[in-house]
């Protein structure tokens, strides 16, 4: 194999590795920009050598395909995807294309492109009937009951049309992005690279609800088939959309001459930052649809369209600060404080430095001129330092050894990458360890939410987990949309939560490295909250899954004075401190569990052992004798044959509440 076959096999595999997480798991490596420029390198390299071009390249085949989770959609108009240009060179090129196909006349429509993901929308007789994905423009996923879910979504047409598919943009905002990110760093849950893939995750749930929480939006750009309405033109079938009700792309115009597309395009470039949404570049198409069919297609994009990337603008500018915050979790963040600089459409004041390893590695120091960036992704990123600026004096950079919030030491993990301060009564974290001591798989709070929880904390009523219990309901009457209704159904939740089992309360008390898991094991193994505080490192690595890590962290824990009175107040004020779990226990004896996806704490052998503990057996396959299906993510086709033969279907809390 020569050297140029050897890179286009490895440029393939690349592209299709990245392509895998970013449309399968919603979880991109690298940014857009990066990708798109390994994609460039294979398209020339593959212009240059055919003969090596394999027959299902990423350049000639999409390579997302359709989650088998879901059932599938044929798309009978093909959902495809857009030529890129990246210069004013190239779309001058694209232009002189179409020019050399239809002569001097046409016209284009300039659209926003959005980020976020494509759906098709199906209506008859003015009912929204089905919704799926793009999967790989040909077979899509069906995620209609979530498409649902989304309010600027007509279920019902302004006029009841025959039929009719339209495709759009599902997005999600990127206010409700931030705010998501956030709550998934307080339940310690993924966080989203950027909205587009936030909007993605939250499309392709099994579960509406998940979806409905998220607060999608959707700009519809395009009419895929309709039968009973004739449109002869791209810009009539956008007015006829929003005549129907739905919401249409905003900010389309109908423009003739490529000159003035380009300007628009840098036009748009500049609102950019302002916009609500995120947008990463901008679509031209040709306006009149017979020129499009003239045109024609691809095997993988229409010859009548092309999306103008934005290019990453980078800027020098001045390192004044860095500020360090500590986050809910403990994570000292340093922040870079810059002298204004406008990028991307937004005047950026703030750059993410990310961690001090980055700040070391990049010899980043105050005082020094810097370049930054933004590519993508909503927060910009200092790239790197323009050395020859520097001044004399400039001092490496340390992060600060005592916390910024609390005062305490803070520490740093040889495998990782951050300093926290593990302080479990520092007041950046409380409110983040409330939360979570509340939150549904630990001591179960209903009504305790973020909002009402930083209320508590403002009022000087909370100072930590054991205050809830000595809550005054007169005091709380006096917060904030709290009527007396809201104040005794929290006080009946938190006395309720004091029955709860040992492990939960383990759980709650957010020890570092003691999961869902860890608390259900320790409090199956000990019994109860007094035995395991007395437990010994090797007593506690002596049990099966407590590695040194949770041991060592377990003895560090119970052995503050701060912990110690905690507990102490916790009991006094009735939390129980015993494992509710009892081993003699034969409630499942009889019954058949089949075991499928992947569940959210337990191991398969784990949940098997518990399930024949119980004096149950664990099948492999479903039939109608089979009693219960316990359902994790990605469960495949066990969980259909469930749902087919109408066996009870349970999910890990579910099973959880039948153990207990
Ligand atoms: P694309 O960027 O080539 O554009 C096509 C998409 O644009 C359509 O599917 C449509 O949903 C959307 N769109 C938004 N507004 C539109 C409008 N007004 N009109 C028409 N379409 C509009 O998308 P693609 O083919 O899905 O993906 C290719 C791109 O995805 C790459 O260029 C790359 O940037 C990105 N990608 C990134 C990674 C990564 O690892 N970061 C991996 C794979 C792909």
């Amino acid at each position: 194999m020569d050297m140029f076959e050897t890179r286009i096999r490895e440029l393939e595999e690349t592209l299709k590795y990245h392509s895998k997480l970013y449309y399968d798991m919603d979880a991109p490596e690298i940014s857009d920009m990066e990708y798109d420029k390994l994609y460039r390198e294979l398209e020339e390299l593959e212009a240059k050598f055919p003969e090596y071009k394999s027959p299902d390249s990423p350049t000639v085949k999409l390579a997302a395909k359709a989650d088998e989770k879901f059932s599938p959609v044929v798309h009978q108009v093909p959902m495809e995807s857009l030529a890129d240009v990246f210069s004013k060179e190239e779309l001058f090129e694209f232009d002189s294309r179409v020019r050399a196909s239809l002569g001097a006349y046409y016209e284009y429509v300039v659209e926003l492109k959005i980020d976020g993901l494509s759906v098709s929308l199906e209506y008859e007789n003015g009912i929204f009937t089905r919704g799926s994905t793009r999967g790989d423009g040909q077979i899509g996923e069906n995620v209609t009951e979530n498409l649902k879910t989304i309010g600027s979504i007509p279920l019902r047409l302004k006029e009841p049309i025959e039929h009719l598919e339209v495709r759009g943009e599902v997005y999600m905002s990127v206010k409700n992005f931030l705010k998501l990110n956030e709550q998934q760093e307080i339940y310690e849950q993924k966080i989203f690279a950027n909205p587009r893939n936030a909007a993605a995750g939250s499309l392709r749930q099994l579960d509406s609800k998940i979806t409905k929480s998220r607060n999608l939006d959707i700009w519809v750009f395009n009419v895929q088939q309709i039968r009973g309405k004739t449109l002869n033109s791209h810009f009539e079938s956008l007015e006829y959309l929003k005549q129907l009700g739905f919401h249409v792309i905003p900010e389309y115009q109908v423009i003739g001459d490529i000159q003035q597309v380009y300007e628009r395009i840098l036009e748009i470039g500049e609102m950019r930052g302002e916009l609500p949404f995120e947008i990463d570049g901008v679509v031209i198409k040709i306006n009149d649809f017979s020129q499009r069919e003239q045109l024609g297609s691809t095997a993988k994009n229409p010859r009548w369209a092309a999306a103008y990337k934005f290019p990453a603008e980078e800027k020098e500018t001045k390192l004044l600060d860095i500020d360090v915050q500590v986050g809910r979790t403990g994570v000292l963040t340093p922040t870079a404080l810059l002298e204004p600089v406008r990028l991307a459409g937004t005047t950026v004041q703030k750059a993410t430095l990310h961690n001090i390893d980055n700040i070391t590695q990049k010899d980043i120091r105050i005082g020094d001129t810097v370049i930054v960036r933004k590519a993508g992704d909503i927060i910009p990123e200092v790239v790197s330092v323009v050395e020859k600026y520097r001044q004399a004096d400039a001092q490496p950079y340390q992060l600060p050894n005592l916390c910024p919030a609390c005062g305490s030491e803070t520490v740093r993990e040889e495998d990782e990458a951050y300093v926290r301060c593990v302080n479990a009564a520092c007041p950046a974290q409380l409110v983040r360890n409330i939360i979570h001591f509340a939150s549904r798989d630990a001591m179960d709070i209903e009504g305790l939410g973020p909002a009402l929880i930083s209320a508590m904390i403002e009022n000087d009523q909370l100072h930590s987990y054991a205050d809830l219990y000595y809550l005054n309901p007169m005091e709380l009457i006096s917060l904030e949309r709290m009527g007396e209704k809201s104040v005794s159904n929290l006080m009946e939740a938190i006395e309720k939560s004091k029955q709860n089992d040992l492990s939960r309360l383990i759980f709650g008390l957010g020890i570092r490295h003691i999961g869902q898991k860890a608390g259900k094991i320790l409090a199956r193994q000990f019994g109860s909250m007094k035995r395991l505080m007395e437990a010994k490192q090797e007593e506690l690595t002596a049990v099966m899954d407590i590695g040194d890590k949770m041991a060592e962290s377990l003895v560090e824990f119970f052995e503050r004075p701060a912990t110690q009175k905690l507990i102490e107040n916790l009991e006094q004020a009735g939390v129980n401190m015993e494992s509710n779990f009892a081993l003699t226990d034969t409630r499942f004896q009889g019954m058949t569990f089949v075991l499928t996806g992947t569940l959210p704490t337990y191991t398969r052998q784990e949940a098997q052992k518990i399930i024949e503990d119980f004096g149950g057996k664990a099948a492999s396959s479903v039939s109608k004798k089979t009693s219960y299906v316990l359902a994790g993510e990605e469960a495949g086709s066990k969980l259909k044959k469930a749902q087919e033969l109408g066996i009870p279907i349970i999910d890990e809390a579910e099973f959880d509440n039948m153990i207990k």
